[in-house]
């Protein structure tokens, strides 16, 4: 199947089971608390908290989402990417356990046809009921039903109190035993990859207060969230998301810009995986709207795209390109997401400009952090100079982080963190708060063709990642 015929199967698949299908909502979210849409209920939050009665009791969507604490993960591992799609069914006071768990079996063994001993699944400890859904109803091999803890299998509550419950997910083995230290005794939870987890059900079903009691709710609530390009995975046959039909296109994109061949090379992979996910995040976070800054989302952005140029650099590239590889991003993605299409010429616009903003320090910076490291004994690079890399030649600590890496060395971040809090407190007294907000001017030609976000709130939660 292809990944255009499997997002459409989960979503006839759960209109035919009475669900209202929706069209993803925006990467930007309504909720202010909140940097970005993380998973596909963050739309949905408000009848989750109770406080908004739903019109539909049956939902499924296919979601936009976008991770800002799985950026260090992408290129590294082979299924985290900063923009993914989450396919999800939600059920609000209507099915609860067994409706949840019998639909999301019979999807992937029935329709996507995905063999049934390939699948593991774990469940909360204590919740019986669904160990037993598992076991009794579904009848899966009482060895492949993981017990876990809190950590693991436990959502919310968000905060001191809110709705909470425990959880069920779903793990697909790869087969990979090579990955594994002990293969005649590896589960899901030993992490060595072979596994993937793919689909996450979500049973909300308590209400914690103050005290940490947990009420049981008067309408129980199902949240589910799978990743699109891991189930895609799984179904195409191949290990990582990378290689799935999602990617490939762009990754063929990237190695006739390069010149390089995907698979050949573990470093150079990277870099590859790299461009190719940053690539997409950078599409849709334009798209919506979102311009490189300083702040918030707009740092998030910049921080995904510079990355990606960097990685680029290590591919020998000094001139901008992603504004390239993009195109292969609107035509896999035009006809699912008519909103970069109509947005092209704009967001090839944006890219570019920043891409060259950037390229003409990248290079300097560079040579300067290497120079630093071999002056360095410590192996530690002290705050006050990752800060003058980000300050002077617009190193994100990201990417400073990255180099150190790969040389051995540790960052002083705690330091980096005090003279950014310096450096606001002084542009705060200097320009006063009205004046420091403005758009930078690089950005000034954007003009009014498209709203921007300038939204301050969420400062504080910059690293939100999971379901929040
Ligand atoms: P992981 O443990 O692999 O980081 P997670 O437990 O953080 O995943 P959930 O919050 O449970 O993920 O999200 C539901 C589903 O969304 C996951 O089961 C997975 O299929 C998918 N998913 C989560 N994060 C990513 C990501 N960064 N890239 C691609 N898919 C993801
Ligand atoms: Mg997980
Ligand atoms: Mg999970
Ligand atoms: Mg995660």
């Amino acid at each position: 199947m292809t990944s255009e015929e499997i997002r459409k199967s989960f979503l006839e698949y759960f209109e035919k089971n009475g669900h209202k299908v929706m069209k993803s909502f925006p990467l930007i979210p309504s909720d202010p608390q909140l940097l970005f849409t993380v998973a596909g209920m963050v739309p949905f939050k408000p009848i989750f908290w109770g406080k908004v009665e739903p019109t539909y009791t049956r939902i499924a969507t296919c979601q936009k989402c976008i991770r800002t604490n799985d950026i260090e993960n992408v290129g590294r591992t082979a299924r985290h990417q900063t923009f993914f799609e989450m396919l999800g069914n939600f059920s609000f006071g209507d099915y609860f356990k067994e409706g949840a768990i019998k639909y999301a079996w019979e999807f992937l063994t029935k329709v996507l046809k995905l063999p049934e001993e390939k699948l593991w699944v774990s469940v909360y400890k204590d919740d019986e009921e669904a160990y037993n859904i598992w076991k009794d109803i579904i009848g899966v091999p009482e060895n492949k039903i993981l017990k876990m803890g809190k950590e693991d299998n436990w959502w919310g509550p968000v905060g001191p109190t809110g709705p909470c419950g425990p959880s069920s997910e779903i793990y697909f083995d790869t087969g990979m035993v090579e990955l594994c230290p002990n293969p005649d005794n590896c589960t899901p939870y030993d992490d060595c990859g072979r596994y993937v987890e793919i689909w996450n059900l979500v049973f909300t079903e308590y209400y914690q207060d103050e005290k940490g009691n947990l009420e049981p709710l008067p309408r129980k609530n199902i949240d589910t969230g799978a990743g699109l390009e891991r189930v895609v995975a799984a179904v195409q046959g191949v290990y990582q998301n990378f290689e799935t039909d999602l990617f490939m296109p762009i990754i063929n994109k990237i190695e006739s810009v390069f010149n390089v061949k995907f698979k050949e090379n573990e470093k150079t992979d990277v870099s590859i995986k790299v461009i190719a996910d940053h690539s997409r995040a950078v599409t849709f976070l334009v798209s919506e709207g979102i311009l490189p800054s300083n702040e918030g989302r707009g740092y998030v952005l910049r921080r995904i795209l510079r990355r990606a140029l960097r990685h680029g650099a290590l591919l020998g590239k000094k001139e901008p390109f992603i504004n390239k590889i993009i195109d292969a991003v609107f035509e896999k993605y035009g006809d699912i997401y008519p909103e970069i299409i109509e947005k092209k010429d704009f967001i090839k616009k944006i890219v570019e400009t920043e891409e060259k903003r950037f390229l003409e320090t990248l290079d300097k910076g560079t040579e300067k952090l290497i120079n630093y490291m071999k002056n360095t004994e410590n192996k530690i690079i002290d705050g006050e100079f990752a800060f003058e890399l980000y300050d002077t030649y617009g190193f994100p600590l990201d990417i400073t982080k990255e180099i150190a890496e790969e040389n051995g060395f540790g960052i002083d971040e705690e330091g980096f963190n005090k003279q950014m809090e310096l450096q606001k407190k002084r542009a705060r007294e200097a320009a006063g708060e009205k004046e420091y907000a403005k758009m930078n001017p690089a950005y000034k030609f954007v003009g009014d063709e498209i709203k921007t976000t300038d939204f301050t709130g969420y400062e504080k939660i910059e690293d939100e990642g999971e379901i929040l």
